[in-house]
């Protein structure tokens, strides 16, 4: 399906287009800053319309689905679509009761109470409140047929991800036993031989970069293409409009109280059935089930005083290594702490002064601040000899700590993470230095699987010299990518590093003023002023560079990567906006409490949110206003995530401290967090496999209590929820103009 649309269809930027986009750099380099929101709110109003139809591309998927009569179907097409990344939907059913299961037997004293909960749990109904089904109002139908539309486009925009590791190669039992203190063996949830890489034969496919996007040169290989950049910029504005509309807002809102009530009444009513089959899980309970930090920044994935404890026995037993070049002088780890004035002896935390949340306030609002936090004692030579991976040691103290960090994790059995290494897109040869850090380190644990970050920071480079314009950034980061999967040959390290790299991310400062993105925005290559590209900018260029990436490596066979890029965590909300159409799940988005039909949208395509509430509170939203509580209720598919816990938390289980901060204050059951820790399983790029080993399946709905102890009952609330306003939606808005 995706291979129809065209290059062609890229391609159709006009010469009007050029001078547009040459005006809107002419400005940006120009135009006082004051002057940004005002002009470029008439720039992108007078383009309402202008998109003709013929310019769109060719909306095959959406087309037939219009001619698809039955509601019904078209709600399960889309659950199904959704559900591709992370979840696959089970078939469309009747509202039904939970699965019944067996009770637990061939247990003594404590099997018969458990038992007894059983047939006690067995015994209550599930009970449901009857809510007729709303009249709507002119507006509402629109409204409906908006969002149909939106979700469609959503459809169109995403990758879907194929397996290419074999299900069945082996057992998930075998990696958890791999990864048990004095039994390990090189195991990646992955692989059970991440460096053993097959010789694979060279594609005679090429690549080069066309306005920005790489794209096949030889067209007979048909390689799918993304979306159109004018057309997303289009659709862009589009949602904009749209989620900006009073009426819808109000519409939305209503809708998103309604599914919180029913919440409120489905606890109500059936808290005791909850808790009874809880407790009769044997074995299971919150500690046991798995809970992945999907969220949470490789340099930061330390706690501060594992930090502290590590620094002092380097320093201790490695005092004479020569660790940095400065001023053209090599210097021993000793002559550092001696140019700094300090004694490992003094060092303690407060000396270290990482936490992001001891400093009164001063990191609110101040993502440069809460950034400079990263430095150990305020200076940036620790952070560089002891948490960058290319540095003159060429990053062994990094990979030393991290192998500490898999030790505990793999003490701990049950907590996975998703860690982010950076690219920045300064030079071709990061991949290849970022690979051999991780093959030679051998950086592999069953707990671990690896995503990639990228920080929006183009203009610094550009200011440096080191870049001439954003086409060479992007250039920088995706031809190496290109080029290894076209010959695989060429560097085995990098090879295997990918095939444990599972999702990208972007990453940086939200809060910072940028000019809104309009149709007619200038190529990458056109790119060469010093100003920062819009968040939606690089975010389409990544998301269209991945797309055409992740089409070559399914046809060689080879792993491919989801997009989930940081958004909603500050600024506009309109980068909530980009996410929606081409992120398959986000972290934060705490800014779509600002808009109500956004948020729906959202929660309908049940785009997954790792959201860090500790995170927020040092920067951006106090922990008692996030509004995590309430899209939990609501049942947006949201997980708790740490970010930095080398700069937020207290303790060796930082994940664990996260969960426990947030049951205490916002009351959330052992069923809530349950649920919780279950959505990191399916947010997560973990294999299917073990995703079914750990919580029942790998589909939206599928669970089996006794591997997630989230009750059946809830997972089926959560279903008939999701159907009745998929079908409300859908009926409204596939209904013809009154
Ligand atoms: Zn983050």
């Amino acid at each position: 399906m995706v291979q129809s649309h065209k290059l062609e269809k890229r391609r159709s930027s006009g010469a009007s287009a050029k001078s547009t986009s040459a005006e809107y750099l002419r400005k940006l380099s120009l135009e006082d800053e004051d002057d940004w929101e005002t002009s470029s709110d008439s720039a992108t109003s007078s383009e309402e319309g202008n998109v003709s139809s013929g310019e769109r591309r060719s909306p095959t998927r959406r087309e037939s689905a219009t001619s698809i009569n039955s509601v019904e179907m078209l709600s399960n097409e889309l659950l199904e679509r959704e559900a591709s990344q992370s979840f696959e939907a089970v078939p469309h059913s009747p509202v039904q009761n939970p699965p019944v299961r067996n009770p637990p037997v061939g247990l003594g004293g404590a099997g018969r109470t458990l038992a007894a909960a059983f047939q006690a749990s067995e015994h209550i109904p599930y009970k449901r409140a009857e809510i007729p089904e709303p009249s709507l109002t002119p507006y509402d139908k629109n409204f409906c047929k908006a969002l149909v539309s939106m979700l469609e486009k959503r459809k169109n925009y995403l990758y879907k991800i194929h397996t290419v590791f074999s299900d069945d190669s082996w057992d998930p039992k075998e990696l958890e036993k791999s990864g048990q203190a004095g039994d390990y063996i090189e195991a990646s949830p992955m692989s059970m031989t991440p460096f053993k890489v097959a010789a694979r034969e060279d594609s005679d496919i090429d690549f080069g970069m066309e306005n920005g996007v790489y794209i096949p040169l030889n067209e007979e290989h048909s390689i799918a293409v993304p979306v159109a950049a004018k057309v997303f910029f289009s659709d862009l504005h589009d949602l904009s409009s749209m989620m900006n509309s009073a009426p819808y807002a109000t519409f939305a809102h209503r809708r998103l109280k309604l599914l919180q009530e029913k919440f409120s009444l489905y606890q109500m009513l059936n808290s005791e059935k909850e808790f009874l089959s809880i407790k009769a899980l044997s074995h299971r309970d919150f500690y046991n089930v798995r809970k992945i930090d999907n969220h949470v920044h490789h340099s930061a994935c330390m706690n501060q005083k594992h930090l502290l404890r590590f620094i002092k026995k380097r320093v201790r037993e490695e005092g004479d290594k020569p660790v940095i070049m400065r001023d053209g002088k090599v210097l021993s780890l000793k002559e550092v702490f001696e140019s700094l004035g300090l004694s490992p002896y003094d060092l303690n935390i407060d000396v270290l002064d990482m936490h992001a949340h001891n400093t009164k306030n001063t990191t609110f609002h101040r993502f440069d601040k809460f950034n400079q936090k990263f430095n150990p004692t305020g200076e940036a030579r620790l952070r560089e000899i002891f948490l960058k991976t290319n540095n003159y040691v060429k990053g062994k103290f990094l990979a030393g700590i991290t192998k500490e960090v898999f030790d505990d994790l793999a003490a701990s059995k049950y907590q996975m993470a998703e860690y982010r290494l950076s690219i920045y897109g300064k030079s071709k040869s990061e991949w290849a230095q970022l690979a051999s850090w991780w093959y030679d380190n051998k950086l592999v644990s069953p707990n671990v699987v690896w995503m990639v970050q990228i920080p929006r920071l183009y203009a610094i480079y550009k200011k440096s010299g080191e870049l001439d314009n954003f086409g060479e950034f992007i250039s920088n980061i995706f031809e190496p990518l290109f080029e290894i999967s076209k010959c695989p040959n060429k560097d085995p390290k990098l090879v295997a590093f990918l095939d444990n790299v599972v999702g990208f991310d972007i990453v940086d400062d939200e809060s910072r003023h940028e000019r809104k993105v309009h149709r007619e925005m200038p190529t990458p290559e056109e790119w060469d002023v010093e100003k920062n590209p819009a968040y939606n900018y690089y975010l389409y260029y990544i998301y269209a560079n991945l797309y055409v990436l992740n089409s070559f490596r399914q046809k060689r066979n080879m792993s491919q990567f989801s997009f989930r890029p940081h958004a909603g965590e500050a600024g506009d909300v309109d980068h909530l906006a980009g996410a929606f159409l081409v992120a398959n799940s986000i972290n934060h988005g705490i800014n779509l409490k600002k808009n109500p039909a956004l948020q729906y949208l959202y929660y309908l395509a049940q785009v997954g949110l790792a959201m860090s509430p500790l995170s927020n509170n040092c920067l951006f939203c106090e922990y008692s206003k996030n509004p995590f509580p309430t899209f939990f209720e609501r049942g947006l598919n949201v997980t708790l995530s740490t970010d930095d816990p080398l700069l937020i938390h207290m303790t060796k289980e930082p994940l664990v401290e996260e969960y426990s901060i947030a049951m205490q204050v916002y009351k959330l059951s052992t069923a809530d967090i349950s649920e919780i820790a279950r959505n990191s399983v399916m947010q997560s790029g973990f294999p299917k496999r073990l995703k079914r080993h750990w919580v029942g399946g790998s589909k939206m709905f599928e669970n089996n209590p006794y591997q997630s102890n989230v009750p059946d009952v809830r997972i089926q609330f959560r279903k008939e929820c999701l159907e009745a306003e998929h079908q409300m939606v859908y009926k409204y808005g596939m209904m013809p103009s009154e």
